[in-house]
């Protein structure tokens, strides 16, 4: 994480914190997962020798959603959420709960791994370096990516996943935790992220700022009052500087 020992920039914006939602914003997630889970199917046939039956979308989906209606602390806890349905397909191939055990730790550190393989969308971390030494920044992610895992966790003041809060955004939770660490108003705050709701509706609810990436140009569905918005990376400090400059 970025320490602040010079003395503090004088700021062209009464911005002071902008907070980041990671995936879908500054990386594609479906296919860092697809890869993630087609990678980790085959570690774990290799590691085990035998053909697994995963079952289809559906079937996962079913899957999950047992699992969260028995556990609904899984709705935010993504790392136990994986390890038990990890459980679920392998449990079979082996006769003791400490091998058991032992499996499913290694292949969820083999998926975690995975997972942070992704490729930043265009120009987002040159982005982030000139923001970094104007802003305070964090990251606010229901996901379980980790900043500190990709090289990025320098320009960061602070990170918060659903794990932090124990619970997903559009809740509250998130936000309060950025304001609590950072000392730093909801007025006086930033948030950016993809998702109309979890993102956008959700920050704006607690009266901070918003930016909306909108990478595919669709539509504004939320509500009757679009936010500001960008698709390029290269285009967010103009925007900001455009709409909260002094
Ligand atoms: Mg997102």
């Amino acid at each position: 994480m970025k320490t602040h020992t010079q003395e503090p920039i004088k700021k062209m914006s009464k911005i002071q914190l902008i907070t980041f939602d990671l995936d879908d914003t500054f990386w594609d997630i479906k296919s860092t997962i697809i890869n993630a889970e087609m990678n980790s199917r085959k570690w774990s046939e290799d590691r085990i020798g035998e053909k697994i039956e995963w079952g289809t979308f559906e079937n996962f989906m079913q899957i999950r959603n047992e699992l969260v209606k028995e556990d609904p602390s899984l709705e935010y806890d993504l790392g136990m959420l994986r390890k038990k349905i990890i459980a679920h397909h392998t449990k079979k191939f082996f006769k003791n709960t400490k091998d058991l055990n032992k499996f499913i730790e290694d292949a969820y550190n083999f998926f975690l791994e995975e997972r942070h393989k992704v490729t930043f969308y265009d120009d987002v971390v040159e982005v982030l370096e000139e923001l970094s030494s104007k802003y305070k920044l964090g990251v606010l992610t229901n996901g379980n990516a980790d900043v500190n895992k990709l090289k990025i966790g320098h320009l960061f003041d602070f990170s918060i996943s659903s794990m932090d809060v124990k619970s997903n955004k559009p809740g509250k939770s998130h936000f309060a935790k950025a304001r609590e660490l950072s000392k730093v108003a909801f007025k006086d705050t930033l948030h950016v992220g993809d998702h109309q709701v979890n993102d956008v509706l959700g920050a704006r609810d607690l009266g901070i700022n918003t930016i909306w990436f909108n990478l595919n140009n669709v539509k504004w569905e939320a509500d009757n009052n679009p936010p500001l918005q960008f698709n390029k990376w290269t285009r967010f400090e103009d925007l900001v500087e455009e709409n909260y400059g002094s």
